[in-house]
């Protein structure tokens, strides 16, 4: 029987990579066969790094009862497919808080508090002492750089920072940094889409103690580009909210140059999120600065208010 590899909805490059990067090391060090899949359609920025690295696309698979499944980058069960409590868990690689998943057998699990979960899926490799193929490291690389904001983000680790340059030598890439920010530049594209598009292009929802919040965010080289643009996107947030019966909907518009995040708020309680950052809100948004990573820097300032 197969087991299939797959992230969270609404797949990044640390899913979408992680399933790939996963699936090529257990099929040389088990008998069953592991199949990359994903939940969703990737991202312009995923589809640079598979294109540079001719990786090919994971598998749609969006439903999992009866299967056997590893799973990359969260363990909230919002996260993944409706009955992934019908699926039996083998493993897990990830990077965020322990979520709510559970199991009914035994498990692999490989959690660390690093910058991706490719960096954690880099040290399986060490551990397994398994080679990692030159397209495959360039494409965990480039997963970890986009993660870790080209080491800018706070949940950026000396893990990381190392796993990047020796992923970069295998991979024969000399200019990572240039070659990332190539990748964000691309990410940045914002021309033709809708709000819709912008406020679901990373976006997760939240079970927040029985509340649901929406947390999307938007990593760009330069985010005045989007300033004609906010009300559109507030007036979108506000029909997410309704459409999803969410408490709070929050679109950070991360400048990746300034370091910092532009904060939308869309609330049945804006004095939660005042709370949550110690600031006030100025017609629904904020200046957030220093402020790179949605798991480090809001979520755990966010959840406590519910
Ligand atoms: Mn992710
Ligand atoms: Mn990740």
């Amino acid at each position: 029987m197969s087991v299939y590899v797959f992230g969270h909805r609404n797949p990044d490059s640390d899913s979408i990579v992680g399933a790939i990067s996963i699936s090529y090391l257990k099929n040389q060090v088990e008998n069953e066969e592991y199949i990359p899949a994903r939940q969703g359609d990737i991202s312009a920025e995923t589809e640079f790094i598979l294109d540079k690295f001719d990786g090919k696309l994971p598998m749609l698979k969006t439903s999992v009862a009866g299967e056997k499944v590893f799973i990359v980058d969260s363990t909230d069960k919002i996260h993944f497919q409706d009955d992934i409590d019908e699926a039996t868990i083998l493993g897990i690689a990830d990077h965020h808080k322990l979520g709510d998943l559970t199991t009914d057998t035994p498990l692999e699990a490989w959690i660390r508090p690093i910058g991706c979960s490719n960096t954690v899926v880099y040290e399986m490799y060490k551990s397994y002492g398994v080679e990692i193929p030159k397209n495959i490291a360039g494409m965990m690389m480039m997963a970890i750089l986009s993660d870790t904001v080209i080491f800018k983000s706070p949940t950026c680790t000396k893990v990381d920072t190392k796993a990047v340059k020796e992923l970069a030598e295998i991979a024969g890439v000399e200019d990572y940094k240039k070659l990332a920010m190539e990748m964000f530049i691309v990410k940045s594209a914002v021309d033709g889409a809708s709000a819709r598009d912008l406020n679901t292009r990373d976006y997760k929802e939240f079970n927040m103690n029985g509340t649901k919040v929406g947390v999307g965010q938007l990593e760009m080289v330069d985010i005045t580009v989007l300033e004609p643009r906010e009300e559109e996107l507030l007036e979108d947030m506000r029909k997410m909210k309704e459409e999803n019966g969410l408490h709070t909907v929050l679109i950070l518009l991360t400048d990746i140059m300034k370091e910092g995040s532009k904060l939308l708020v869309v609330s049945d309680d804006e004095s939660k999120i005042e709370a949550a950052f110690n600031t006030k809100l100025q017609d629904h948004k904020v200046w957030l600065d220093k402020v790179l990573s949605r798991k480090k820097q809001v979520i755990p300032f966010v959840q406590p208010q519910f």
